[in-house]
């Protein structure tokens, strides 16, 4: 099969860890018999320095023109770079939002995995991580809360602000039935979390998630208030598969599943649309304070590599090969210095890259 694919390295550490994934994408391509067909495309601050906007047309036509996007990271150092000078609309950012925006990606998702080599990082007691968990949070990306009609007004002299959350049911039957199709990969289960006791948009989202999860047999389908899915990540995140939700809960809940893996260079991530196209890119930022020293941890964009497989182009065969390799590369004691710990050994960006290749079987 021929993959194709726009790479934008980015920033920062982007180019380093977007050329370790490269390398294990040609270490599969080789093994299982496709033809990898690469296209990198400026964007961010490398996009500033060279076109002074941090995304071209043309660049969102070579985004375009691909199967899928497979990205490292933008931006700078917030407080130092002559790129947060410009006018926010100028800025690295703006390039993300614009490329989002253009490839029409409404669906985010974020898996935490906790890999037994790495539960020492995991903040949770250990009665609790010992289970392991392993699950994925698909958030509404377009619509809801941070997209609805605002303002501020002064009414009789007190002021007042006004936010609206709005969706309506073919907004939440896209994203349910990408949930339902994902859930049927994994462990055919999906929690999608609302406030259907108070909210008249979570009302609506769970009618219609009920509708569509009548068209998936195979798939459980629980459903769970916001509040209780915060507690339930922290006291048993073992019991979750695919957790399906609106904008802004999935925007914090997305977090609090980060951060109880600990790892942040572990974090891979997928935003798609209703064609089988997304953008893959690593959790994390663009690392600034670490670019260019070799240092950096690859796994997260190797990850959202093996996600791009899996999604974009049904390549689960070649998608497990790389979460075997990433469990066998932390098995045999291979770490980077962000996970690092005693009695394992210590290697660069590029080392890991190697290694990820190597053990792809
Ligand atoms: P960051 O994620 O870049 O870094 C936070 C800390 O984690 C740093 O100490 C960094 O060295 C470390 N870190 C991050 N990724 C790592 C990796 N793969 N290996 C080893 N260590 C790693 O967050 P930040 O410092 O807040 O942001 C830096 C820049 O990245 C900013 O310009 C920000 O806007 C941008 N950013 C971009 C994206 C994106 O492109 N989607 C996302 C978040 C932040």
């Amino acid at each position: 099969m021929e993959l194709k694919i726009t790479c934008i390295p980015g920033d920062g550490i982007g180019p380093e860890i977007v050329a370790e994934a490269k390398k294990v994408l040609d270490r599969i391509a080789q093994k299982y018999g496709h033809t990898m067909n690469y296209t990198d495309i400026l964007m961010g601050g490398a996009s500033i320095d060279v076109h002074g906007v941090p995304l071209t047309e043309e660049a969102v036509a070579a985004a375009k023109a691909a199967d899928a996007v497979l990205m490292g990271s933008i931006g700078g150092d917030t407080t130092k770079s002559p790129w947060y000078k410009l006018p926010p609309e100028r800025r690295p950012e703006a390039g993300l939002l614009a490329i989002r925006k253009a490839l029409n990606l409404f669906a985010n998702l974020r898996p935490a995995v906790l890999y037994d080599e790495l539960a020492a990082a995991c903040p949770l007691k250990e009665e609790i991580s010992k289970a392991g968990f392993d699950m994925l949070i698909m958030r509404e990306l377009t619509g809801g809360l941070y997209f609805g009609e605002r303002k501020t007004v002064t009414e009789d002299g007190v002021r007042k602000a006004v936010d609206t959350l709005a969706y309506n049911e073919n907004e939440i039957r896209r994203i349910a039935v990408k949930g339902f199709e994902i859930a049927q990969k994994r462990r055919k289960k999906v929690t999608s979390v609302d406030k259907a006791n108070v909210l008249d948009s979570s009302r609506l989202w769970r009618s219609v998630v009920e509708e569509v999860a009548a068209q998936y047999p195979d798939v459980t389908l629980e459903h769970m208030l916001v509040d209780n899915c915060a507690m339930q990540l922290v006291k048993d995140p073992a019991q979750f598969d695919v957790i399906l939700t609106e904008n802004m809960f999935g925007d914090i809940l997305s977090d609090e599943a980060s951060m109880v893996t600990g790892s942040i260079g572990m974090l891979a991530s997928a935003s798609l649309n209703d064609t089988k196209f997304g953008l893959y890119e690593p959790s994390h930022g663009s690392a600034p304070d670490i670019a260019g020293m070799d240092i950096a941890n690859p796994i997260a964009t190797v990850l959202s590599a093996a996600m791009m497989l899996r999604y974009s182009f049904d390549l689960d065969r070649e998608a497990d090969a790389i979460e075997r390799a990433v469990k066998q590369v932390l098995k045999e004691g291979y770490r980077t210095g962000d996970i690092m710990s005693d009695g394992c050994r210590k290697v660069g960006c590029s080392k890991m890259g190697d290694l990820l290749a190597e053990f792809i079987s």
